[in-house]
């Protein structure tokens, strides 16, 4: 469970399964909402048919009244898939025989240079966990020199200390991404049996880390598929409440990444379906209306259209994830999972603009 949290696994158990339809139904419709009315909307009495067009409404009403018609638009830009660590579940892992690649700058710019073409103006730069290659001074040159191409840069990369943050911030990253892929912190030892990453402490501390450093948006997730996703997503709500108050000043992003094969042949011993990842995502945006929430690339056109208009406001578009995939080679041997929809940028902003909504890829200016 996530550290903070002050409930017991077994208190939560406990409280999903006694939830009511009153219960539900009070939870649905209050202005403001806690801890329990999240456990109330991601309960089992929750995910029944009679209540999902309620959730769906409420999490509507929720997403227009602070994000309007608005999606916006990034992609993400694999610069490396050389990694230290060995997740269980990851094809980028050290024991996995792929080919290895970290783009040099120019390689960068390259890449850089084709995302641009499709208006994207947002870029999230990821890297695997190596020391050696992806330093900090190596990532605060990428943020130099793509800082004025991208009015916005984020950083899904191996995390930092709340010093090197304040580097990356200066270097022109403000927003950061990091999984805790699980919160139960014998599972996390299990699936990362070694390098940096094991240290589960470490990674939990992340986000706070970031936002003392100056960081404007900080994305939580936890790997969907790897343990019971409501206890998981009770952690995930206690993460949020407890970042919300510790670095106020910024802005909490969710993810909802799911499990998709990977050629290592890991098999997810719970894995999460379409109407369970959607109960979830409708349940977070009726309780923390402001919050960001990214739709995963992992998840099918169909998904995609429609969370958009009831729950999600942010998504990638055109998504490679390989190093080089958008311009250097197009090499699909290292691939970090498989993605579900293969549509073109512009195939993605034209069904945007069907379900009458607006692809934003621009959203603030900076004052300075
Ligand atoms: S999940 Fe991240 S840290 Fe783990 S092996 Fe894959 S790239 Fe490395």
């Amino acid at each position: 469970m996530f550290p903070k949290l002050r409930f017991t696994l077994e208190q939560i158990q406990d409280h999903y399964a006694r939830v009511t339809p009153e219960m539900v139904w009070n939870s649905l419709n209050g202005y403001r909402h806690g801890f329990f009315d999240l456990l109330n909307l991601l309960s089992p009495e929750a995910s029944k048919d009679e209540y999902r067009t309620a959730l769906r409404n409420a999490s509507t009403q929720a997403r227009r009244r602070y994000y309007g018609k608005a999606v916006s638009i990034f992609a993400p830009l694999y610069i490396s898939n050389t990694c230290v660590n060995s997740c269980r579940y990851c094809d980028f892992n050290i024991h996995h025989h792929a080919k290895r690649k970290t783009l040099t700058l120019d390689e960068i710019e390259l890449e850089c240079a084709a995302i641009r073409k499709h208006g994207i103006d947002s870029l999230l730069i990821v890297a695997g966990e190596d020391p050696k290659h992806i330093t900090v001074d190596f990532l605060c040159e990428v943020g130099r020199r793509l800082n004025t191409l991208f009015s916005c840069l984020s950083l899904e990369v191996a995390p930092q200390s709340e010093e090197d943050y304040r580097r990356l911030f200066a270097a022109g990253f403000e927003s950061l991404i990091c999984f805790q892929e699980t919160y139960d912190q014998e599972l996390y030892k299990y699936l990362h049996p070694a390098g940096p990453k094991s240290v589960y402490e470490h990674r939990v501390w992340t986000q706070l880390r970031a936002g003392r450093a100056g960081f404007r948006t900080l994305g939580i997730a936890f790997l969907l598929g790897l343990a019971p996703w409501r206890i998981e997503a009770a952690s995930l709500g206690a993460h949020a409440f407890y970042l919300m108050k510790e670095c106020y000043q910024s802005r909490i992003q969710f993810a909802f990444p799911r499990i998709t094969p990977v050629s290592g042949g890991f098999i997810p011993e719970h894995p999460v379906d379409e109407n369970d990842l959607e109960q979830m995502m409708l349940a977070f945006r009726i309780v923390f209306p402001e919050c960001g929430m990214t739709v995963s690339t992992r998840e099918s056109p169909a998904f995609w259209d429609s969370i958009v208009q009831s729950a999600a406001d942010n998504m990638s578009a055109g998504s490679r994830v390989t190093p080089g995939g958008y311009a250097v080679s197009a090499d699909k041997d290292v691939s970090q999972f498989t993605l579900n929809d293969a549509r073109e940028p512009e195939e993605i902003y034209q069904a945007i603009r069907k379900n009458h909504q607006e692809v934003v890829f621009k959203n603030w200016d900076s004052r300075i």
